[in-house]
């Protein structure tokens, strides 16, 4: 089976088990780094809070960008390493700032998919993750962030190699699905690694990838199942 053929079965089982992804709600760019920013190194759980807390707080990112770093931190403490993140969140500011005369990433709509992943990489403190969130989420371009369950299931399912870094993820997968489903395959992962593929003890025994997966521990508990 080819890739695209197999990513098309792929989403085709998750559709069957978790329903139809949420339709793309664009989100305001800036509002985009900030989440991701704050998702580093937690879970949604801590990190999405800290999100809205911080814009009931300031309820300009003008205002974050003026406040004293130990206020923000104050604020987002329940997403962890606060002191780095409100720094770092002030500096991302700050740069957008610098560059726009305002905070605001409105003018990333009319470049090109590479222009404005570059402008982004080359803010401070933006990853590919953030970058590719970014232009995913807020522009709707056709790019894969790559965080901890898409890494893993997709290296399970094999459709990329196990020695590949993060970032390689990134443009492989970015490369490997059609563009048309690269936000569905997205959630549809991210979903599956939560539920289903969990880092620790993948459910295996009730996944609906079990045919089309390769990964070692599918013989463990075909063999488990026979018992
Ligand atoms: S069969 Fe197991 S390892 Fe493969 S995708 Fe499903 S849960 Fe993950």
């Amino acid at each position: 089976m080819d890739l695209t053929s197999k990513i098309t079965r792929i989403l085709r089982s998750l559709y069957k088990a978790y329903g139809r992804v949420p339709a793309l709600k664009r989100s305001d760019p800036v509002d985009e780094i900030i989440r991701t920013v704050l998702s580093q190194n937690t879970s949604d759980k801590n990190s999405v809070p800290a999100f809205y807390a911080l814009k009931r707080s300031f309820r300009s990112w003008e205002r974050v960008l003026k406040a004293d770093t130990g206020k923000i931190a104050s604020v987002i403490k329940h997403a962890g390493l606060a002191n780095i993140k409100a720094q770092r969140i002030k500096e991302v500011l700050a740069e957008i700032k610098r560059r726009e005369g305002m905070i605001s990433l409105a003018r990333l709509e009319g470049m090109g998919l590479e222009e404005s992943e570059g402008y982004l990489r080359s803010i401070k403190g933006i990853g590919p993750k953030t970058a590719a969130c970014v232009l995913l989420f807020s522009f709707a371009k056709p790019v894969m962030p790559v965080d901890t369950h898409i890494f893993r299931v997709s290296k399970r399912l094999g459709l990329i190699d196990n020695d590949l870094t993060i970032e390689d993820a990134h443009k492989a997968l970015t490369a490997m699905v059609p563009k048309g489903l690269i936000y569905r395959f997205h959630l549809g992962i991210i979903e599956h690694g939560r539920r289903t593929c969990k880092a620790a003890r993948p459910s295996c025994e009730a996944c609906v990838l079990y045919e089309m997966c390769g990964f070692k521990l599918k013989s463990f508990y075909r063999k488990n199942r026979r018992q």
